[in-house]
């Protein structure tokens, strides 16, 4: 397993598979790190599609909302270069702050902002303003370094999905865009670098997001309800916990649904999302209801 530090050698390790052979694949699972089952699913499924597969692990700077939020990010670079070893990744690709992001000298200081204003309006993009274009900059960027021919991002982060899909058509980017579906503890438990950081207590309170969750789910399709009666259940459900938003969204617009929405007969499906802060750590889950859109 080789392990690149610099954008340049990756770029030129990627150019040169391509050259030697162009029916060789390769397969890129963007992260930052502390790596956990959610990662590793991505990982497996990236590498049975290819013939290489890149792994980046990289604490992205500008996609943070506050500077405590990023520096209590969990890290553990050694450990998830060992987990790497273990899936058999072939480039574990490290970048440094200082080269994503170097001082700029001979250019204005001005800020490219890669947004998409309404698909960002609701759900995560709604409460971290500048979020997603930071994460935008930061996936578009290591796609031109990485130069993979297919993409892996998990459900978990279901609008960052649903965004990254849309950028990659629009900028009609040369690489598929799959995603993975979203990977629970046993107790169903959305998995999360950021779970790291709960307490035992928390991560019994934290069990209230997804078990509202299917709580949820099995009611709309027990009782046929709309979206309204659905909200009442739910909100009633998770009425201890601090939520930030909790709502019934379209799967691909991204926007709330109307409250007289009767839910099991939309044919496009719906999606169930919601964050909440358990001991001023931010969770979010999501269940996607929905089989025709992918
Ligand atoms: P992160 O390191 O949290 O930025 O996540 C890196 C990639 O792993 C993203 O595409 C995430 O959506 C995905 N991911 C994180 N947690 C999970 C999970 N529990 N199930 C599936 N994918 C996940």
């Amino acid at each position: 397993m080789k392990i690149i530090r610099d954008i340049y050698e990756m770029q030129d390790f990627s150019k040169k598979i391509h050259a030697n052979d162009p029916h060789k694949k390769i397969s890129f699972v963007p992260t930052m790190g502390f790596l956990h089952e959610g990662h590793c699913s991505l990982m497996r499924l990236a590498k049975q599609q290819s013939n290489y597969l890149v792994v980046s692990i990289f604490v992205n700077p500008t996609q943070f909302n506050n500077l405590e939020d990023l520096q209590q990010y969990p890290r553990n670079e050694e450990k998830d270069i060992q987990v790497c070893q273990n899936e058999n990744v072939d480039v574990v690709f490290l970048p440094t702050v200082a080269q994503v992001y170097p001082p700029r000298e001979k250019y204005a200081k001005d800020k490219l902002v890669l947004d998409y204003p309404k698909l960002t309006s609701q759900l995560c993009g709604k409460f971290r303003p500048g979020h997603f274009s930071g994460v935008l900059w930061i996936v578009h960027n290591l796609l031109l370094w990485v130069q993979p021919d297919i993409a892996f991002f998990g459900l978990k982060d279901y609008q960052q999905f649903i965004l990254i899909r849309q950028m990659v058509f629009d900028l009609s980017l040369p690489v598929k865009v799959y995603g993975g579906k979203l990977i629970r503890q046993d107790n169903g438990l959305a998995l999360s670098s950021r779970n790291s950081r709960l307490s035992e207590h928390g991560r019994k309170s934290a069990l209230q997001i997804s078990q509202s969750l299917f709580a949820v789910k099995e009611k709309i399709e027990k009782e046929n309800i709309n979206k309204e009666q659905a909200m009442q259940f739910w909100q009633n459900f998770i009425a201890k916990l601090k939520v930030e938003y909790a709502n019934i969204y379209h799967p691909i617009t991204l926007q709330p649904l109307d409250s007289q929405s009767y839910l099991s007969q939309r044919k496009d499906g719906y999606l169930l999302a919601m964050a909440a802060y358990v001991e001023d750590i931010r969770l979010i889950d999501n269940i996607l209801v929905q089989d025709t859109l992918f």
